[in-house]
């Protein structure tokens, strides 16, 4: 690394990467990788969607006023990951254990998380821009615009933007010279951000961005497991085998039917990446029964929306209040 000398401020709610790529535009670099030997085991790859990185403990260095518990769970999106860890975890792991919970590429990544489509690039609040201005000097990339579903700042209110529904562009990767712009138009080609939000159509959309935010701001309430197992037990799940009896897979396909009742085509759609030809929530394995039977890590978001369609209303409702 060769801005060992150096301790870049971290300012509230900015996500690691932000402060490393606002350091590497100081020094004069063009990319971050070029400025950081370390990123060549990491793939050069910085999307907002993957939990933790080998490189997060390599910079941490860099932080010294910060242990790397607070570093991560103030700067990264793990506290929003954390609760849905399996086995679970309360505390960041150690980070000599972190390279078990990798998959082939040295990401930390939920299975199926290439299909949630705000997992797939930068969101950020043109408020935000303005005040951290103000405030700090600097605009930065938050921490909490990156959860996926969360449809709005919470601070001002502001609808998130960062993919243009006109030409595609989106921020897949931080850059030294990349910051969240004031202006609401696309760079690209300079029409409105005006993401569709299916909203006010269906009470789900409204209930995950509340929950994930709940539940990244430290909702001390929220048990996945507890729910998990419930949902399981009240539904009476067993995931099926080649020697599963046929009432046992006319039941599966019973609570698979309907988990696909009670998901509406544009919500889907709006929030995961689906293939072209898909037609059904069948066709999108990041909403599957199969999840909840798994040992493998889902999506946070897949793992909700199957318990806004299968949960109690009560229990839905609690958490998110
Ligand atoms: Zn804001
Ligand atoms: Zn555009």
């Amino acid at each position: 690394m060769i801005f060992s000398a150096y301790s870049p401020r971290l300012y509230p709610d900015e996500h690691i990467l932000s402060a490393v790529s606002r350091l590497a535009r100081l020094m004069g670099e063009k990319h971050l990788d070029t400025a950081f030997q370390d990123m060549k085991d990491d793939n050069h790859i910085f999307l907002p969607g993957a939990i933790l990185r080998p490189w997060y403990h390599h910079i941490a260095s860099l932080f010294p006023a910060m242990d790397l518990e607070e570093l991560i769970n103030r700067h990264t999106l793990w506290r929003y990951y954390k609760p849905f860890m399996l086995p679970a975890i309360n505390r960041v792991p150690n980070p000599d254990t972190w390279s078990t919970y990798y998959n082939k590429r040295s990401q930390w990544l939920p299975s199926k998380q290439v299909r949630i489509r705000h997992a797939q690039y930068w969101r950020w609040c043109t408020d935000c821009v303005e005040s951290d201005a103000d405030s700090f000097g600097i605009p930065y990339w938050h921490c909490s615009h990156q959860i996926p579903a969360i449809t709005h700042c919470k601070k001002h209110n502001r609808q998130l933007v960062g993919s243009c529904l006109n030409c595609g562009f989106s921020i897949k990767k931080l850059h030294p010279h990349l910051r969240p712009s004031t202006f609401p138009e696309c760079p690209e080609c300079g029409q409105l951000f005006n993401e569709f939000i299916p909203e006010d159509k269906h009470g789900l959309v409204n209930w995950l961005s509340d929950t994930s935010s709940a539940i990244f701001n430290g909702c001390n309430t929220f048990d996945w497991e507890r729910h998990k197992l419930k949902i399981i037990t009240n539904h009476d799940l067993k995931l099926l085998n080649s020697s599963s009896s046929v009432s046992d897979r006319k039941h599966y396909a019973s609570k698979r039917k309907l988990l696909e009742s009670g998901l509406e085509k544009d919500v889907i759609e709006w929030l995961f990446t689906l293939p072209r030809n898909h037609q059904s929530s069948q066709t999108n394995s990041a909403i599957d029964l199969k999840i909840l039977l798994s040992d493998q890590l889902f999506p946070p978001l897949s793992y909700l929306i199957v318990m806004w369609v299968l949960h109690t209303q009560a229990e839905t409702h609690r958490i998110a209040s």
